[in-house]
């Protein structure tokens, strides 16, 4: 299914939509933050997962840090320099370090922190918006630098439909193995460097035992509490993204058509792992006292119907994931070239 970029109008909408319910969400972050924090950690987030899985083109196109980091570009104001392919691949390895960095905090001190939350949020769109000044088109943050870029990459590798792109009335290519037009997008996109191969090695095999182990941790009430205990906030996750990353290493010798199928199933085992947790989390059934919970249904919904939902969710994902046949297809339908523009520096280009 392809959905045209007839309405260009209809995004804007969606997008000016979005980035309202997002400020709001920010400022309650800051004078409400129990209601900004279930609205931000509770309800958008959970969401993210499967959105960025199903339909990544429209995730794409309607996050609100891209629209804020595409501003510079759109006003004509942004500098477009040429983001080298090295520096491409650094920015990719620093995306995947910055995402196993960010995850524990959310126990030792964002989850339980309104204004915590809000300034990481408001710091990360800051820099977008610079990065996105800097360097042409999207290489600077949504291509690069942004930590869900990877695990876009990761679990968007079958959209239900390539969309419009709304950011991209023409491409400049401005990165090497553009993701948002290139079918069946992985994390293995990208230039023939050493820091984009270890972040792809790296992602793809330690994430579905990083988000296992991280549901073995509890939230911290309080930041004393959280730094007390923040070794073992990384430990955990640590030591279970290791042992599934080895797992991973034993199979990367194969062919890269059959490693494909492999990605595809480490990936269909890290988004399984995290609605394995988070659905029950969000229903009052954390085995840490109230964790994660935006509705408490502990006393509707029988303990049995919730030990079965895991399974459904998990035989979804594998199936969508690894196993369903779907073709290859780009999250977004590919713009015109613009004209003049000259190959990123030293492009090579993996899929
Ligand atoms: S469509 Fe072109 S300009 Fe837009 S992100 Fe892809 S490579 Fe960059």
């Amino acid at each position: 299914m392809a959905i045209t970029n007839s309405s260009s109008k209809l995004w804007f909408v969606l997008q000016a939509t979005v980035w309202t319910i997002c400020l709001v969400m920010v400022v309650l972050l800051f004078v409400k933050p129990e209601i900004g924090l279930h609205a931000f950690w509770d309800v958008l987030i959970p969401v993210a997962p499967a959105l960025v899985a199903l339909l990544p083109g429209v995730w794409r196109n309607i996050c609100p840090t891209a629209a804020m980091s595409q501003l510079p570009r759109h006003l004509g104001i942004s500098k477009k320099r040429k983001m080298p392919v090295k520096t491409h691949g650094w920015l990719i390895l620093a995306s995947v370090v910055l995402l196993f960095l960010i995850i524990p905090l959310r126990h030792t001190y964002f989850d339980l922190n309104g204004p915590a939350t809000g300034v990481f949020l408001i710091v990360s769109t800051i820099i977008a918006i610079v990065l996105a000044s800097i360097y042409d088109g999207k290489s600077g943050w949504c291509a690069s630098l942004c930590p869900v870029h990877q695990v876009e990459k990761l679990y968007g590798q079958k959209p239900i439909a390539t969309v419009g792109n709304s950011h991209c009335s023409e491409c400049s290519k401005c990165v090497t193995g553009c993701p948002d037009s290139t079918p069946s997008a992985s994390p293995h996109l990208g230039g023939k460097v050493w820091a984009r191969r270890a972040a792809t090695f790296g992602l793809i095999g330690a994430f579905p035992g990083y988000v296992w182990g991280w549901f073995q941790v509890q939230d911290y009430a309080t930041l004393s509490e959280g730094l007390a205990n923040i070794v073992n906030t990384y430990t955990i996750p640590i030591i279970c993204g290791v042992a599934t990353l080895a797992l991973y290493a034993l199979f990367i010798s194969v062919p890269l058509q059959k490693r494909k199928v492999i990605d595809r199933f480490f990936a269909a085992a890290a988004i399984s792992c995290y609605y394995w947790y988070r659905i029950p989390w969000l229903l009052g059934f954390s085995q840490f006292d109230g964790n994660g919970m935006l509705i408490d249904l502990s006393d509707t919904i029988s303990p049995t119907v919730m030990t079965v939902i895991p399974y459904v969710t998990t035989a979804f994902w594998v199936w969508w994931i690894a196993l369903k046949r779907n073709g290859l297809r780009s999250w977004m339908i590919r713009p015109p070239n613009a004209q003049n523009t000259p190959e990123p520096v030293g492009i090579t280009i993996s899929a």
